[in-house]
């Protein structure tokens, strides 16, 4: 019987979504190596249907390491806040922050297209099956299979960045009895690279300008999610003027998806020798779209610690709890939005539409809420 040969590495990273690719390409740019390990083929992200709303300060990391998709990318200008069958609205600017956008909307597959040209050819494992993982002292230890072959690695860190947890005790999960149903539709007159967040009783709605189109988020009750699938497409462009109002006319809806909604934390993101980031570490409702934001400054974040003090894994504390303002404080923010106003309570309709006044009319408010987005922890005083 022939022996498994162990092969050693010092990062392995689980997971070449746009999180893993991220930090393995971080970390190449700062001369250290890792290695990526994916069940999925490569090619199989083209498929995935979602639209990203990157902020500013996302695009600059991702410029850092060329992984910038500029053709792929429609900037965001301005965002009109509001809610349905109710008074305030608060509208955020790119002129107030002197940026050329406030974010920019990108598809899954092109962000991921555009990190997956930049990987050489050694660096992804895809298609590969994780048999067990067993930590010790000086090694975790990873079996796996791969192109038919069993393979068994020894790495000195093993990073998990799977994306959203199936069933796990590590992670505490609150649903929020949402689906989010997603696709495209063609906007009349144009997007004016305007996004909309609107807020109605079922869930938030948003509106993300992307090439000619928008890309829709629409959340509802999962019974209603059900039924809004079913609709024929000339019914669901009808569902969805419901939802928005009259002030833009909606044509050609694409294919569309849904995901359920829940908001997913992980407890302790580091154990020994592994280190857990990106959607695996929390998993947020996709309002005001903070996920990857959040995902990809975990990713530095390691990245930095790591090429200042070696794979050493006394410094992950340092990692937890350097996180833990920016991931406490978006879990925070999207929560209480999703919860406050996915509702048609009066007393709570009246506050939000003060609150919405009250953003839009006091600029350092609004200044703060705006540069939480595109900054994260950092814009916090
Ligand atoms: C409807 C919707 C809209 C969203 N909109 C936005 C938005 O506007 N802005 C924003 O910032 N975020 C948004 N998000 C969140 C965003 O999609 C995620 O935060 C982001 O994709 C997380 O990236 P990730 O690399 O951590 O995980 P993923 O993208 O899920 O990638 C994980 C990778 O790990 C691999 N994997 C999983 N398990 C294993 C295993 N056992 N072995 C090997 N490989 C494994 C998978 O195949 C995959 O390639 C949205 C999410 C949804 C659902």
């Amino acid at each position: 019987m022939t022996e498994t040969v162990v092969e050693n590495v010092e990062i392995l990273i689980i997971g070449a979504g746009p999180v893993g690719m991220t930090l393995h390409l971080a970390l190449a740019a700062g001369g250290q190596k890792s290695v990526l390990l994916d069940r999925r083929a490569v090619q199989t992200q083209q498929g995935d249907p979602r639209a990203l709303a990157l902020s500013y300060g996302a695009r600059q990391l991702l410029e850092q390491i060329n992984s910038w998709p500029t053709r792929a990318a429609t900037p965001i200008e301005t965002i009109h806040v509001s809610q349905k069958d109710g008074f305030g609205r608060t509208l955020i600017d790119r002129a107030d922050y002197a940026l050329p956008a406030l974010g920019y909307v990108v598809r899954y597959r092109d962000l991921a297209g555009a990190l997956a040209a930049n990987l050489s050819a050694d660096a992804v494992l895809s298609a590969a099956e994780i048999l067990d993982i067993t930590p010790g002292n000086q090694h975790v230890t990873v079996s796996l299979r791969h192109a038919g072959q069993l393979r068994t690695i020894q790495t000195k860190l093993l990073v998990h960045a799977e994306g959203t947890p199936g069933d796990d005790p590590a992670v505490s999960v609150s649903d929020y009895d949402q689906h989010a149903v997603i696709c495209e539709v063609t906007p009349t007159p144009g997007h004016h690279k305007r996004a909309w967040e609107r807020f109605t009783p079922d869930g938030p709605l948003a509106l993300l300008p992307l090439g000619d189109e928008y890309s829709i988020v629409f959340t509802l009750p999962p019974a209603k999610a059900d039924a809004v699938m079913a609709l024929d497409d000339e019914a669901f462009i009808a569902a969805l003027q419901t939802q928005f109002g009259p002030r833009l006319r909606f044509a050609k809806p694409g294919k569309r998806s849904r995901f359920p909604l829940a908001l997913r934390l992980r407890e302790t993101l580091v154990k020994a020798k592994e280190v857990w980031i990106g959607n695996t570490a929390q998993t947020l409702h996709p309002v005001s779209g903070q996920g990857f934001n959040l995902g990809i400054r975990d990713a530095w974040q390691l990245s930095e610690i790591l090429l200042r003090n070696g794979v050493d894994c006394s410094s992950l504390a340092s990692y937890a709890a350097s996180r833990r303002l920016d991931r406490q404080g978006s879990a925070f923010f999207t929560d209480q939005i999703v919860r406050n106003f996915s509702n048609d309570f009066a007393p709570l309709k009246l506050l939000r539409g003060l609150g919405l006044l009250a953003l839009d009319i006091c600029p350092p408010a609004r200044h703060f809420v705006a540069k939480r987005m595109i900054w994260g922890a950092r814009a916090w005083p």
